[in-house]
């Protein structure tokens, strides 16, 4: 590709929009613009990356033995009321009608879709297993949209469904698609890890997530320093704290704190720690609000709570209103001494003594609060985020805590779909089976921008070889005012694409510099200069984009080493 005629645009400047590096590099490279919230145009140097990542993920998914099909990205209201999911899902969910005022969505995820194609080609057992997937455009209308293509409302979603007859054949098929994302990540030279998570509104038992490690990702991960269990946090399990609870040692005295509205102010008005007060939280519930009691310096996770009996699912905080005609109370004032909403207590709570909390009266507290004495020792469940140095499971080690951005996300549904679609096959008795199934998504957009976060320097994207929009970048200096310098770069150029290299040659009539800039800035692996000093003894000058210097080198020492580092 001759630059000249690539019509690409870079940008110097620092886009305001952008808040993180592969965005701002994204947008400064010329590999996407944006259109509006959340909505990007992928230019020919992002297209050619975007070709690379799902050439790499067809490639395994292939030879993973699924089948590709295309459904339609617009998905009739019918299907999605069948499995309960129109009312579900939510504002998420792009919802419009035709002209016939018939309800439709821009599927944000395809289960309905394939379940309804499953139920209607699928009848016997013999058909089983079958793994079909797609590539292709999903709409979610995200509430922040941000971070480029990272979390945009539209994007490309590789999404693979499989079906089996029994819960043995899923196992199977669920690991193959484990171990072909790890072949993927792989192949595309990211440093990944596989970790434990949630099911979400997708639904379904156990579950994985594949995450690029990268400080600006939205999630936190905990990985034990003992062995490879890796959780999201939204799951990651806490566990109560070991050995009995101190004895007591202060009374119970009710204190005037009119001004204490956090934790923090409780914090500084009795001079301790926030891990020896005790936080409460109301939530909506099904039957009324209920109260949750964690440590001061601990978080909620919302995730653990909403699946609590009694707790709203997504979970709602209560609004101040609803708190105080709940408890007489405001929100600031709370605790578990004399509460009379339900209550969950979280297991760290429940193994301390000597601590201070709320009194259910505004602008009181209580210090010296002990269990047994004061309150009932509570049954304690498992409702905050793990911290770093909580136990990891097993009883061996502790977790560090890494942030990771998801890009890849495999499920085990079992028959929350087929049952309610009805998608079932006959068994070798003739008997009606319903069909056991799996899903599988890869972000094909949000890994270019994640392989930017984790492969960058200060002047711009450092491409790991398979995701490289070009090979090669070709430069030659002063090509417009030297003969010399032309024929030998175009004669490479020529030699260089023939055996198989992609080149951009970059044939602008512009300083070396601002070539220069571009090349670094676009990333690509491999620079040759040509100059006519370097002619003059036979040279061309090599540079990979990791290294600190240029060498150089032998005209068909050069060609040596690009065709065989890339091609090989
Ligand atoms: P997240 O937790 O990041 O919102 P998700 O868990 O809702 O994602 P899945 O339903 O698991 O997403 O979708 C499969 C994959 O699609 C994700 O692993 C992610 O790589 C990608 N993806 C999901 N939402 C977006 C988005 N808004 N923009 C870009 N990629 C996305
Ligand atoms: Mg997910």
């Amino acid at each position: 590709m001759r630059f000249s005629q690539f019509g690409l645009t870079t940008l110097k400047e620092v886009p305001a929009e952008a808040e993180i590096v592969s965005h701002k590099l994204m947008l400064r490279a010329g590999l996407i613009r944006r259109l509006a919230s959340g909505l990007f145009t992928w230019m020919p140097l992002g297209l050619r990356v975007l070709r690379k990542v799902e050439a790499v993920v067809r490639e395994e998914m292939d030879r993973a033995g699924a089948l590709e099909l295309l459904m339609p990205a617009v998905q009739p209201a019918e299907l999605w009321q069948k499995t309960g999911r129109w009312e579900q899902y939510g504002p998420l969910l792009l919802r419009m009608r035709d002209r016939h005022e018939r309800d439709f969505c821009f599927g944000p995820t395809h289960e309905e879709v394939i379940t309804d194609i499953a139920s209607k080609e699928l009848r016997s057992y013999k058909q089983l297993p079958v793994n079909f997937y797609q590539i292709q455009t999903k709409f979610r209308d995200e509430i922040r949209p941000r971070f480029g293509v990272m979390r945009s409302r539209e994007f490309i979603m590789k999404d693979a469904y499989s079906f089996d007859s029994d819960q043995d054949g899923l196992e199977v098929s669920y690991q193959k698609m484990h171990d072909a994302y790890s072949a993927i990540f792989e192949r595309l030279g990211l440093e990944f890890r596989v970790v434990w998570a949630d099911s979400g509104e997708i639904g379904g038992s156990k579950s994985q997530e594949f995450h690029v490690i990268a400080d600006s990702g939205e999630d936190a991960i905990a990985y034990s320093d003992s062995d490879d269990y890796a959780s999201n946090i939204e799951t990651a399990a806490t566990y109560p704290p070991v050995g009995d609870r101190p004895a007591a040692t202060q009374d119970l005295e009710k204190i005037e704190t009119p001004k204490a509205k956090t934790i923090d102010d409780i914090c500084k008005l009795l001079g301790i720690d926030a891990s020896q007060t005790v936080k409460t939280l109301v939530v909506e519930g099904t039957d009324g609000p209920v109260a949750l009691v964690l440590r001061g310096d601990h978080e909620l996770n919302a995730v653990k709570a909403q699946k609590l009996d009694g707790v709203a699912s997504p979970l709602t905080m209560a609004g101040d209103e609803m708190i105080r005609d709940a408890t007489g109370a405001a929100a600031g004032s709370l605790g578990p001494v004399g509460m009379t909403l339900p209550v969950y207590v979280d297991h760290a709570v429940g193994k301390m003594s000597d601590f201070s909390c709320g009194a259910n009266e505004t602008g009181f507290h209580y210090t010296g609060v002990n269990f047994e004495r004061d309150l009932p020792a509570p049954e304690t469940v498992d409702i905050r985020n793990v911290v770093e140095g909580d136990p990891a499971p097993g009883g061996k080690g502790s977790l560090s805590i890494a942030r990771g951005i998801e890009v890849g996300h495999i499920f085990q549904l079992g028959t929350k779909y087929s049952e309610s679609m009805g998608a079932t096959v006959q068994d070798a008795d003739g008997k009606d089976r319903v069909m056991v199934m799996g899903c599988y998504g890869i972000g094909i957009t949000r890994i270019v921008g994640a392989a930017i976060e984790q492969n960058h320097d200060e002047n711009g994207i450092i491409w790991p070889d398979p995701l490289a929009p070009f090979d090669v970048v070709l430069v030659p200096i002063n090509m417009h005012r030297s003969d010399e310098v032309r024929d030998a770069a175009e004669a490479l150029y020529t030699e260089l694409t023939e055996s198989g290299l992609e080149v951009l040659f970059d044939d602008r009539d512009a300083r070396p510099g601002v070539k220069f800039a571009d090349a670094e800035l676009i990333g690509i692996p491999h620079r040759i200069v040509v100059s006519e000093r370097g002619l003059q003894g036979g040279e061309l000058e090599y540079r990979h984009r990791r290294d600190e210097e240029s060498r150089n080198l032998k005209r068909e020492e050069a060609l040596n080493l690009l065709k065989e580092s890339v091609i090989s």
